[in-house]
């Protein structure tokens, strides 16, 4: 099999690095993309391709730019021929009540966190369905399935994209091209750590009673996921076993949801 490509957006940090990572192991050409400065870039394109062996291109679209977004997708089917994996990672957090929520974080949040996914599924899909192959994985969240207050921008995304990977996968279906979900519970990366402050804020809590009482209390198996576990889904998603997974809005949450 010739190497496949895949695209992860928001890969210089947290869960979408994770999933680069472990894509790139497992034989993968990598495209990183993430809000990052240059030298952590380097740093980050030189360390995967050395683990890995594989190639490690990174495209620094901005996610609120539907125009980047589909020029991303451009380059790299003219760089690698296809883009057989779509990873839609990138996402932002903002904690706030509804009536003191700021427009544009609103707005900022609906366009990375929903919009980005649709502009990046729009400009994969067709080379996927023509070459009757392809896995799009998309990062929601236990918040695609429900919800915790003062994170209405995010939660409102977050079930957005599960109706959009439901739709997609309906429209993919007889194509070889799988359109998935993944919801985690609480991942401890820099997006965790830093509603952390807001939420002991909003709650009128110490930061420590947030990690206790908010974010492990909602999950039964009192630990965060690890990034790792999540990478280890999204690539077993992405592989050929996983072609009649489709639609699917998997948790991976400690149990969260079920209860
Ligand atoms: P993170 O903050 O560690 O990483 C976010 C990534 O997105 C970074 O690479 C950042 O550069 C990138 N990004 C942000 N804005 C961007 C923009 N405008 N354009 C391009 N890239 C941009 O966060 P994370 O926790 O790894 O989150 C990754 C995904 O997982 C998000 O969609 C998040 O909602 C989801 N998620 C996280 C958790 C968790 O507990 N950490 C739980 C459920 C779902």
């Amino acid at each position: 099999m010739t190497s496949r490509l895949a695209i992860v957006t928001g890969s210089t940090s947290g869960i979408g690095l994770g999933i680069a990572r472990r894509l790139a192991h497992e034989g993968y050409a990598i495209v990183l993309n993430g809000l990052a400065e240059p030298d952590e870039v380097a740093r980050l394109r030189a360390e995967i391709a050395a683990e890995s062996g594989m190639p490690v291109e990174f495209d620094g679209a901005d996610m609120t730019d539907p125009a980047a977004i589909a020029a991303m997708v451009a380059r790299a089917e003219a760089q690698f021929g296809q883009v057989d994996v779509l990873v839609n990672n990138a996402g932002i957090q903002f904690v706030s009540p509804v009536e003191d929520f700021p427009v544009e974080r609103w707005d900022r949040i609906i366009a990375i966190n929903l919009n980005a996914a649709f502009h990046a599924i729009r400009a994969a899909l067709p080379g996927m369905k023509a070459r009757r192959f392809g896995r799009i994985v998309n990062i929601a969240s236990a918040h695609a399935l429900i919800a915790s207050p003062y994170k209405s921008a995010y939660v409102a995304a977050k079930h957005g994209i599960a109706g959009l990977t439901k739709t997609v996968a309906l429209e993919a279906a007889e194509f070889g091209v799988t359109v998935n979900a993944i919801a985690p519970g609480y991942v401890l990366t820099p997006l965790v750590e830093k509603q952390i402050p807001d939420t002991a804020k909003a709650r009128g809590i110490t930061e420590e009673e947030v990690v206790r009482t908010v974010l492990l209390a909602a999950q039964p198996t009192k630990r965060f996921v690890a990034i790792e576990e999540v990478a280890a889904l999204a690539a077993f998603l992405a592989g050929d076993e996983a072609g009649s997974i489709t639609g699917a809005i998997i948790p991976i949450d400690g149990g969260w949801t079920a209860q």
